[in-house]
This record gives structure tokens, sequence and C-alpha cells, in this order.
């Protein structure tokens, strides 16, 4: 026996993000590569949350969280997906999205279990699904439209598959699938007796008047859809680490046992402050929202074009891959680099949405202030190569 790291600790690929952070604080650019959204938390959800911890809910809640968010994330499923969801037994609250699917994964996963991950792909649930033992098997979508490939999902299917990881809409892409799209997977989960786990963590940020929609909205496959969610990015509230997994009770339920094993629960009164969020802001939050978001992806799309840097326009969430062809460098790593060089703008390189290559991609994050964002869409536009 040496002493030495587990396995798993020798697989899990550090994030790109980081990087490009450090090297945008040294240089003092601005951060486009981080998707932490710094727009005003909703006054409701903290003074909630504050009134919750000076009323003494500061203790653990229970495995699946406390009756208020489990009932509002319920009433949030009735109002906005038209689903019937059972808060007593089908909604576990966890810490944050993160929590809810490794929680999803420890559950139902075993070793050597194939999943299949959409390329581009978003760099935590690679990682999770490494790190429970499980096989990612990658399956890639093409740019502009990045459709579902549905032949190329057969072709790498086996016996050892086990589920398949969807994200809609998509960080890094911003792929928002279509109804059409849902339905041929879920026939193909009921094929072949797969689950479905799905992100959608940026169900409130669809644009062009796109509407969002579950894979748990088809009958036939409710049953094995588990919907991972949260509110760090609707809120923005990425430090308060509150998340959600919502699928049929017989799944929740060890979901729940093993949130309960990695952190007892989320934090008792900011579960509070997100439930008076879900119950006290009406359709006009979320619309503003969703305008807000919009404008802010305008702004960006707009500097990208003008600095020669080809954005394909996101249908949702609030990332934008563009195509860095023209930029200098070896990979898509030195020309994000080259780009913090040139504009003072960090971006993260394709390669961290890819097993293999990062294609000529790099993400852009408009989750920021105006008057931030503005500035690096100006610094974008002067761009030439
Ligand atoms: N899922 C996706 C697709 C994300 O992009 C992110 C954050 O960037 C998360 C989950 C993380 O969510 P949470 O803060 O709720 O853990």
């Amino acid at each position: 026996m040496t002493r030495d790291f587990s396995q798993r600790s020798q697989i899990i690929v550090q994030s790109e993000i980081r990087n490009m952070t450090l090297e945008c604080n040294r240089v003092g650019g601005i951060n486009l590569a981080q998707g932490v959204c710094d727009t005003d938390t909703p006054r409701e959800v903290i003074e909630g949350a504050h009134r919750a911890a000076l009323e003494g809910i500061n203790a653990y809640t229970r495995y699946d969280g406390l009756p208020v968010l489990r009932q509002a994330i319920a009433k949030k499923f009735r109002d906005l997906n038209r689903l019937e969801v059972d808060p007593e037994g089908e909604v576990v609250c966890s810490a944050g999205a993160t929590g809810a699917f490794y929680c999803t994964c420890l559950a139902l996963l075993d070793p050597g279990d194939e999943v299949l991950v959409l390329e581009p792909y978003y760099g935590y649930h690679v990682n999770t699904i490494l790190a429970v033992g499980a096989v990612p098997v990658f399956v890639r979508l093409e740019p502009p439209d990045w459709s579902l490939d549905v032949e190329g999902i057969a072709a790498v299917l086996t016996p050892r598959t086990k589920a398949i990881v969807v994200n809609t809409p998509s960080n890094p892409s911003g792929k928002v699938f279509d109804r059409d799209e849902l339905r041929v997977l879920a026939d193909l989960a009921v094929d072949h007796d797969l689950f479905i786990i799905s992100d959608e963590i940026y169900e409130y940020f669809v644009y062009d008047e796109r509407r969002h929609l579950s894979p748990l909205s088809f009958d036939e496959a409710r049953d094995r859809v588990v919907v991972i969610s949260g509110y760090s990015k609707t809120f923005s509230i990425t430090g308060w680490r509150i998340g959600y997994a919502v699928c049929d009770r017989r799944w929740a339920r060890m979901i729940g046992y093993m949130n309960d094993l990695v952190y007892v629960c989320a934090p008792a009164p900011l579960q509070v402050g997100v439930a008076k969020g879900i119950e006290g802001l009406g359709e006009d939050f979320y619309r503003h929202l969703c305008a807000q978001y919009q404008a802010k992806r305008e702004v960006l799309v707009k500097g990208l074009r003008e600095g020669g840097l080809l954005p394909f326009v996101p249908q949702g969430s609030y990332y934008v891959l563009a195509d860095v062809s023209a930029v200098p460098g070896r990979d898509s790593k030195e020309k994000a680099l080259a780009i913090l060089r040139h504009c003072g703008v960090a971006s993260v390189p394709g390669s961290a949405f890819y097993r293999s290559d990062g294609r000529e991609l790099v993400r852009f994050c408009f989750a920021k202030r105006d008057e931030v964002l503005k500035e690096a869409s100006a610094r974008l536009s002067k761009l030439s190569w």
C-alpha cells in the first residue's frame, strides 16, 4: 500500500475557469469567464432568510428540506411547468444544483455505469460522473443549432448505459431543447430503460419568446426523469447553496438519504429565504429577469461580432460560445489568453467543454452588471486580427 491520492483524485480535471480568473486578476481585466451573476438579489429573499435566522430557524432541517421550501418548489412546478409534484416525497432540497446532481449520481449510478453526456458539456457534470466511478460517454452536438444527434446517441448506447444528462437551457451553448427533441429523448430513455438527469438551472433564462420545457413533462418518461435545479442563478445567490432534485418518490428517497450523508441539509434560514422569494415574486419578476438578460445578450453579441469573434447566439442561459478561428493561437486556451492580452476581457477556452479538443471556441458570460458588460463589449468590438 502506498500513501497516495485516491484514483478518483487523479482523473478529476481542474476547471480552466479558475486559471482564467487568476490570469484575469493578474492583468486587472474584466472577467467574463466566471458564471457568477452580480445582479441584485430580490429583497424578499434576503429579508426572508434574515427573519428566519432571527426567529431561530438555524438548526438542521429534515434530510430533504423544510416543508415551506418543498411546497414552494412544488408550487413553482405547478405554475410554471404545469406539472404536479408531491412536496412530501418527490422534492429533495440540497446544497445547490451541484449537491442535488452529486446526490443523484450517488443514488443512481454504480462504478462502470455509462452515462451519456452531450458535448459541449458543463464540466461539473463530467467530473461528478467520474467521481462516482461511472463512465461519461460523449455525443457531440454541432453549432449553430446544437440539435440533438439521435443517431449519434443510438450509436454509443450499450447494455451498460444507465443514464443521459441533459442541460436545458445549456451551459455553455445556450441550447434550449424543443418539444420534438425532448420527445425523441424521452422515447429513447423508455426504449433503453435509461434515466434522464435534466439540469434545468437556467429555466428562467430563455430568449426570443422561447419556452423552457422539462423532459419531466412527458408522461411516459415521468418515472425516469430527475430534474436538477436551484436558485443560484434566478435569485443571484450562488453562495447560498440552495438547489433541488425533483423526481419519482422511488428515487427521491435515496437521493435524500445521500443528501443527508453528504450535506445533512441545505442551510436552514436560506431555505426559508428562497421559499419566500418563490412565494412572493410574481410573473413580472421572471419576465423582467428574462428581458434584462436578453438585453445583456445583445450587448455582448454586438461587441463580439464587431471584434470578429463570431458568436453563436444563445437561445437561453447566460453564456455565448464564440468561434475564434481568427484569433492567433494553437488551441482554444492560447486564443482565450490572446483575447485577454489584447483587450483585457477574460473568457473560458472551449477545451473546458469538450473531452479532447476545444475546437475554435471560447465562452463568454454575460451575467454582469450593465456598465461592466458594456465596457467589456466595447473592448471586444475594437479587436482586429
Ligand atoms: N448547473 C449548471 C448547468 C451550471 O451552469 C451551474 C453553475 O454554473 C450549476 C449547475 C451550479 O448550480 P448551483 O450553484 O445551484 O450548484
